[in-house]
């Protein structure tokens, strides 16, 4: 088995600004696969949106890209009685983990090393949490979880500024309806 084969990473991205720049930072250590699921993002045509973006830096760093199925009634479900809490409350939390959830269980069943998430990219969302919860479902489903702060040594500013050279479009709010302000 050669080593590339020991570093098959599944890499969930929240937007293609972020996960243009975290494939890059990864890509000397890691077999990069991006991975989309993202059931919080409405409405449904901004889901789209964001996914097109992702599959234009699919195809311009050559990265194979799955994705997942989106059901944002589900997520709503999930999230109910917490509409009104502030970003980073308690539905942050549930949705961070229903997004890492799902890509641990496709890096499990996909045979993939590692999986990891984008989500520590944001100032705006709390990493301790994410890699918390990364951690927990690295054991629930025996897949190792790359527990990185991407933020760290300028990673947002680096995103943004990625995000412009490569003409992305990035989004005026994370993602749900209770974020669109
Ligand atoms: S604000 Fe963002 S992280 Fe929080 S629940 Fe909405 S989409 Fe998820």
């Amino acid at each position: 088995m050669s080593a590339s084969e020991n570093k098959k990473l599944l890499l969930h991205v929240c937007c293609a600004g972020c996960g243009a720049f975290v494939s890059l930072l990864l890509a000397n250590d890691f077999d990069v696969t991006l991975y989309y699921y993202n059931s919080n993002i409405y409405p449904e045509d901004e889901y789209q949106r964001r996914i097109d973006e992702v599959k234009k830096i699919a195809d311009n760093f050559k990265l194979s890209l799955i994705i997942g199925d989106y059901d944002h009634d589900a997520w709503l479900k999930k999230v109910k009685g917490r509409e009104n809490d502030l970003e980073k409350g308690e539905r942050c939390l549930i949705c961070y983990r229903d997004r890492l959830e799902n890509t641990a269980c496709a890096a499990q069943s996909n045979n993939f090393n590692f999986f990891t998430s984008t989500l520590t990219v944001s100032p705006h969302k709390l990493a301790s949490e994410i890699i918390n919860i990364g951690n927990e479902l690295a054991k629930e489903y025996g897949v190792k979880f790359l527990a990185q702060d991407f933020k760290k040594q300028d990673g947002f500013k680096k995103a943004v500024a990625l995000s412009h050279k490569l003409g992305l479009y990035r989004q005026k709010y994370c993602g749900c309806e209770f974020s669109r302000g």
